[in-house]
């Protein structure tokens, strides 16, 4: 698997909806990927930001809301 691969099934991965196979071969990528393992833990947070401010703000967050504007906003929020 590459990167590029990786990525794309991010949103499988945490929904836990990856077959056995692709499963194992994203894990296998990640035990030899840093960079990816770093991206992963990110996108789990953005994830779990944009659940929150879900329920702060009472309105659904757009799906494909750039991870960059996501951390602006929640930066934004804490001040
Ligand atoms: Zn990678």
């Amino acid at each position: 698997m590459t990167c590029r691969e990786l990525s794309e099934f991010l949103d499988n991965y945490l929904a836990g909806e990856l077959s056995p196979d692709v499963r194992g071969r994203f894990d296998g990528h990640l035990g030899e990927c840093p960079d990816c393992v770093v991206y992963l833990r990110g996108y789990r947070e953005t994830v779990g930001l944009l659940r929150e401010m879900g329920r702060d703000l009472k309105e659904e967050v757009p799906a494909d809301v750039p991870v960059e504007l996501v951390r602006a906003i929640v930066d934004a929020r804490k001040r």
